[in-house]
């Protein structure tokens, strides 16, 4: 379980999810090697040889291990929902999807953002006494450049620092929602934009990342004699991260030059900031090295609440960027 802002050790929450073999790998007779024994813990059961296996852990534990048949209803329940709706309560926080491409990244995501939006217009519903707000901005970073998913504008947006609040997203869009219908209208002007790229520029969805920001600012009908809780102001961030494979530095000798520059650098420095973040935030974390890191900042760490869904496919031909994910989920526990 999550610390709130009181406890010294908030921990992120950490879940995995298996996904099933699709029909391609099927119809190639690619196998699954994994399994998950328990709602914590994942193994892989190849026969491998003593070499291999002296290498490679074959037991994983996280907080949730979600099997082929698990829904993203229950994805969302058990590793998102109470991170996601502390936003009601004032407290930031952030979703990532991370795990290479094709792994279920955007499934699981478009899920749980959902979930959350409808959980929140439920949540607005059952609290008359206060009035709320809810504001919604999306934005995509490829190649370290910020696009807004809600303009036809393709201008790079700048990235400002106010003493106040942290760093901004200069000009980006942000749309008070109506409602429900408002919401899946944005969405999928987003995802029309997301695809705008997408033919401009090759595989942009593997190489990118989104966030979906829902901002929620809520007051008190009447005043409750209770300052702090009069007014809330908290955001929470849906991440769908481009395909980890970006981040691989597992590349042969050969590859390192040419592949290099694909490395994707907000990818890396998340990594190198969860790992931080997980340990206890001792020491500098380098938030301010990636924009993906310095737009989330007030979202990650502190007072904020982090949850990671994991996704790998079971594919015996993925297995390396399986690992490399499980290794990557092992070290934000
Ligand atoms: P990614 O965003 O990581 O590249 P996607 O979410 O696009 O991957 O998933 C790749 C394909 O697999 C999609 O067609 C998606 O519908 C399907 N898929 C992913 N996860 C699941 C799942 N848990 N159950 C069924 N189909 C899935
Ligand atoms: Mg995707």
């Amino acid at each position: 379980p999550i610390q709130g802002s009181t406890g010294g050790e908030e921990k992120i929450l950490v879940s995995v999810r298996l996904r099933p073999l699709n029909e391609k790998e099927t119809a190639r007779n690619d196998a699954s090697d994994w399994e998950c024994i328990n709602d914590n813990t994942l193994i892989y059961r190849n026969n491998l040889s003593v070499a291999e296996s002296s290498m490679y852990p074959t037991v994983y534990t996280f907080d949730r291990v979600f099997r082929p048949d698990s829904s993203t209803r229950q994805v969302y329940d058990v590793g998102a929902k109470e991170v996601a709706l502390s936003v009601v309560n004032g407290i930031n926080s952030s979703i990532f999807a991370y795990g290479q491409t094709s792994s279920g990244k955007t499934y699981t995501m478009g899920g749980i953002t959902e979930y959350t939006v409808a959980d929140i217009y439920d949540y607005i519903n059952k609290h008359k006494k206060r009035e709320f707000i809810l504001k919604f901005s999306a934005m995509e970073i490829y190649n370290e450049s910020v696009r807004d998913l809600l303009s036809m504008d393709t201008t790079p947006l700048r990235l400002l620092d106010d003493p106040e609040r942290g760093t901004i997203v200069e000009r980006l869009t942000e749309e008070t929602l109506r409602d429900w219908n408002h919401f899946k209208e944005l969405l999928s002007i987003c995802e029309a934009q997301r695809q705008i790229g997408e033919t401009s520029m090759n595989e942009t969805s593997s190489r990118s990342h989104q966030i979906l920001r829902l901002t929620i600012e809520s007051s008190a009908l009447e005043y409750l004699g209770n300052d702090k809780s009069s007014i809330l102001a908290a955001t929470v961030n849906f991440v769908d991260l481009a395909g980890s494979e970006r981040a691989s530095q597992s590349l042969s000798a050969g590859m390192r030059l040419k592949e290099g520059c694909h490395i994707n650098r907000s990818l890396l420095t998340l990594g190198t900031v969860i790992r931080k973040l997980s340990k206890g935030r001792h020491g500098h974390v380098p938030f301010r090295d990636s924009k993906l890191t310095r737009i989330l900042q007030s979202s990650l760490g502190g007072n904020a609440r982090t949850a990671i869904i994991c996704t790998i496919s079971p594919a015996r031909t993925h297995v390396e960027q399986s690992r490399n994910t499980l290794l990557f989920a092992s070290c934000a526990k």
